[in-house]
């Protein structure tokens, strides 16, 4: 079967290397199913789960936004933030959703602090999903 060779980095170093038959990614522009042989093309993430799937193999990997890369025969994630599954501490992530929701409640909706909780709850919830929980 014909492959892509995936990779997720963030600057903390690399998170994932592996080959991929199809990968899913959430683009800013929508969901985009990737197979070899695509076209080159560079698109944002959104916060969100990544799917690799290789035969019967699902790998999941959180991404807290980032780039995605494509080229015909090799795909890369470059995101700030990346976790397997079994990484995720899901007890910090509940902890991270409450503090959010508590900021949200707090602050004003449109000013900056909002925001910025919302998108730690998006982390969160990304994290709380990807890790099962
Ligand atoms: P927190 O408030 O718990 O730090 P956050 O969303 O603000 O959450 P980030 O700034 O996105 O955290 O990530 C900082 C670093 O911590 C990254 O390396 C990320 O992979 C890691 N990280 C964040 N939350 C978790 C988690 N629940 N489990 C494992 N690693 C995590």
């Amino acid at each position: 079967m014909n492959t892509l060779k995936v990779n997720v980095v963030t600057p903390d170093g690399p998170v994932y290397e592996g080959e991929a038959e199809l990968v899913s990614v959430k683009a800013q522009s929508g969901e985009l199913g990737i197979l070899p042989g695509h076209i080159p093309l560079v698109a944002p993430l959104t916060i969100s789960a990544v799917r690799l799937k290789n035969g019967s193999d699902a790998q999941l990997v959180a991404v807290s936004g980032g780039f995605v890369e494509v080229r015909p025969k090799q795909l890369t994630i470059l995101a700030e933030s990346a976790e397997l599954p079994g990484d995720i501490d899901v007890d910090r992530a509940r902890a991270a959703k409450e503090r959010a929701e508590r900021r949200m409640e707090q602050a004003k909706q449109e000013n900056v602090d909002f925001k910025r909780a919302e998108l730690a709850l998006r982390r969160a919830i990304n994290r709380m999903e990807v890790a099962g929980r």
